[in-house]
């Protein structure tokens, strides 16, 4: 895959003199958002840009070992206002791994004040909004992390990859294809793993930080959703789980905790579509898998004012946890009848 020339061309007049520079990340950031953040950032630095990473809550304990990642401003309780003035003073703000300004949250407010700022969306989700000077928008793409890749590569040459950035970019290419496997990957997925390898990451080092290094509470909290929580109906084709704010205290949740909980109903033979419930402050987050064929985007947007991919998609429920389940399985119910099951 290649990035536009007409893109790679308007990118580089944005950046032909050093500019103030912020990168933003979605909301409950996860290895893609921050991977793609930190060697995006790493790079424009070296280009000699003033960059600042921000992101709008924290990000998950295990991926605190990401390179630079102590230098990412989190917008919620940033007493200082430091992602506030960064973006009030930006010549461009790049925004990273979303497609739509409501997956800011409270942040989104705070882009709103600077309106000189160029606009850039880097992102693989499907149906982007048309907030952005410039769309380097690829749904095909497995993840940003492989655009970042790609980016660097067409712009300055695989070279400038540095040791760091290509740990942060291989973190996001091996969590957004489920360590490879989905359908997503493509031979030239493979040939910028060769590319990063090639700098001296150790693979197995970063597997283990990322998907070895849970709480004891996480892994007791996982047998409990399984075991209690899960529900299968709709002929054994459907599965949801919730966690309710008190269920989440229980096990000492941690943000991030519940990650990776919704793909494990789609390991059961015939199940098509798994859906995680999470009670937070003021919503309940919704997520979304499906196998092969079944479009949980579409449902996501239909029934949960969310989107995403069509395998991979979230949303938020506003109702109690008892009327968002049943709300679920009627939708699921009217998704069926029209043959999208
Ligand atoms: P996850 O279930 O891992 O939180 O999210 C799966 C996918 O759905 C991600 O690609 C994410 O960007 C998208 N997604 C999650 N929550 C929302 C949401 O509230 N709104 C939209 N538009 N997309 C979401
Ligand atoms: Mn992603």
């Amino acid at each position: 895959m290649q990035i536009g020339s007409n893109k790679i061309e308007e990118l580089k007049s944005y950046l032909a003199t050093p500019q103030r520079i912020v990168i933003l990340a979605h909301t409950n950031p996860d290895g893609d958002a921050v991977g793609s953040s930190l060697a995006w950032a790493e790079i424009l630095e070296k280009q000699g840009h003033s960059v600042t990473c921000i992101v709008p809550n924290r990000f998950p304990y295990y991926l605190e070992f990401m390179p630079g990642c102590q230098n990412i401003v989190i917008h919620k309780g940033d007493k200082e206002g430091r992602a506030e003035a960064a973006v009030r003073s930006a010549d461009i703000i790049f925004c990273l791994d979303f497609h739509t300004m409501t997956r800011l949250d409270g942040l989104g407010d705070v882009i709103d004040h600077n309106q000189h700022a160029k606009r850039i969306l880097i992102d693989h989700h499907l149906d982007p909004t048309e907030d952005f000077d410039l769309m380097i928008s690829y749904p095909v793409a497995s993840s940003t992390c492989y655009l970042v890749a790609l980016l660097v590569e067409q712009l300055y040459g695989a070279e400038h990859i540095s040791r760091t950035m290509a740990e942060n970019l291989f973190v996001g290419m091996m969590t957004d294809t489920g360590n490879f496997a989905f359908s997503s990957v493509t031979p030239d997925v493979f040939r910028m793993v060769a590319v990063l390898a090639e700098k001296g990451i150790s693979i197995p080092d970063i597997h283990n930080h990322v998907y070895n290094s849970f709480t004891e509470g996480r892994a007791r909290l996982f047998g409990y959703v399984i075991n209690r929580k899960m529900k299968i109906f709709h002929n054994g084709s459907v599965a949801h789980m919730s966690l309710t704010a008190d269920e989440l205290r229980r096990f000492w949740f941690q943000q991030g905790d519940s990650e990776g909980f919704v793909n494990y109903p789609l390991t059961i033979k015939k199940m098509k579509i798994s859906a995680m419930f999470t009670e937070h402050t003021d919503f309940i987050r919704v997520s979304l898998r499906s196998r092969a064929d079944i479009d949980v985007n579409i449902f996501a947007q239909r029934y949960f004012h969310g989107g995403g991919h069509k395998n991979a998609a979230g949303g938020k429920s506003f109702v109690s946890m008892e009327e968002t389940l049943k709300h679920f399985e009627r939708c699921i119910k009217e998704y069926a009848a029209e043959g999208r099951l």
